[in-house]
């Protein structure tokens, strides 16, 4: 575990990842009854933008700085005419206290959650390293709303799903150290977690260096059981080097209604506003909406189609014909192919580019060490 927030914080990765938190503790709220925030990956909770470890890679001055004094980065913005949602965020991070002056410190995801957060309502979460879980244990230890567990966050979901409110949102951030590694590790905690908890939000964080690597991650996660899929990213380079952090994306599971209106603007807004050297992109569409097929792995024959829907409506299946075979052997899976297969996509709205494309072989990026992965 080499990866260190401290070091990002703030980046135009957290922008787009803390905007949407915002955005869906706001859609939360848009009922009365309590509901619950399970952070899976936590970090510390707060971080000092002077400090050496924000100091020596100055990520923020790329991200939120960019929001917050446009003119300075040759931006004519006024962050006074950004989208509602996007001031709303950005004075949420200028009440922390330490900012009174201006821009000192960066609230982590579970600070803002906890602050946009209603006395009714609580949080769970979860950091496995010990002196980020110290740091979160201390920042939160006379609020009873939070609950801080020094543990792996993927084992932890588990045990706290569904949770008592019955409502609420999970946020899945993690270092992503080892790219395949983490797919893998989020696609069985999303897979034992939809079970224990269908109906609940998942928001899942995922970098973009090269978009092929991406792909059947994504299509996993439009497979996943989820009824509406939403995609938001921000690509601030071109997706053409597995070197470098070049866009970052964010997928909802079970995303509220009307959530992709929302983050319309505030995600043009940050396109325009984090450029650097060319036009920053922005990508905002359904991987599934609710009612549509989810994707399918691979086309098949109209033949074989119609035999897996019979199989399918069949509980319990019909006795087979006598065969010295037991009927296990026999049977054709019902399990789905291999999501790392390319598929077709059902209709994306709102989006400024084109579905997935078919997967094709990633090459896993070096292995990062001090900040750990570049955000
Ligand atoms: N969500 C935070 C935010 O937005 O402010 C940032 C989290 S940071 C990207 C990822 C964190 O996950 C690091 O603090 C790291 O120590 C922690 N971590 C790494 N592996 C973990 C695991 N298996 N379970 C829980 N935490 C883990």
């Amino acid at each position: 575990m080499n990866y260190r927030h401290a070091y990002h914080a703030g980046n135009f990765a957290d922008v787009l990842k803390h905007t949407v938190l915002l955005a869906l503790i706001e859609a939360m709220q848009s009922k009365p009854t309590p509901f619950c925030v399970i952070e899976t990956h936590a970090g510390s909770g707060c971080y000092a933008l002077d400090g050496r470890e924000a100091g020596k890679t100055g990520e923020f001055k790329d991200g939120i700085s960019r929001l917050l004094y446009p003119d300075l980065h040759g931006s004519t913005a006024k962050a006074s005419s950004l989208p509602p949602l996007l001031r709303r965020w950005l004075d949420s991070i200028l009440a922390v206290p330490g900012n009174e002056d201006g821009l000192k410190v960066y609230p982590g995801s579970p600070l803002q959650a906890a602050n946009a957060m209603r006395a009714e309502d609580s949080a769970q979460l979860s950091e496995l390293h010990p002196e980020e879980a110290t740091l979160l244990h201390e920042l939160f230890r006379r609020d009873p709303r939070i609950h801080v567990h020094q543990r792996d966050g993927y084992e932890a979901l588990n045990g706290l799903l569904p949770p008592k409110e019955k409502r609420g949102l999970v946020l899945i951030d993690p270092p992503y150290e080892a790219q395949e590694a983490e797919y893998k590790r989020i696609e069985l905690a999303v897979k034992a977690a939809m079970q224990r908890w269908p109906t609940g939000v998942y928001a899942i964080w995922y970098p973009i260096k090269l978009r092929s690597q991406v792909q059947p991650f994504l299509r996993w996660l439009s497979r996943c059981g989820a009824k509406r899929v939403l995609r938001a990213e921000l690509m601030v380079h071109p997706d053409d080097s597995p070197l470098r952090l070049n866009g970052s994306g964010m997928v909802i599971l079970n995303a509220p209604w009307k959530l992709d209106d929302t983050l319309r603007e505030p995600l043009q807004a940050m396109a325009r506003l984090l450029s650097k050297d060319r036009p920053a992109e922005w990508k905002l569409d359904w991987l599934l909406q609710e009612g549509a097929e989810p994707p399918a792995p691979s086309p098949l024959p109209p033949s074989r189609l119609a035999a897996l829907r019979l199989l399918a409506s069949r509980t319990p299946p019909p006795p087979r014909p006598s065969s010295s075979a037991p009927p296990s052997s026999r049977a054709p899976s019902a399990r789905p192919p291999s999501s790392r297969t390319p598929s077709s996509r059902p209709t994306s709205s709102g989006s400024k580019s084109g579905p997935p494309s078919s997967s094709s072989p990633s090459s896993r990026p070096p292995r990062k060490s001090g900040p750990g992965r570049p955000r």
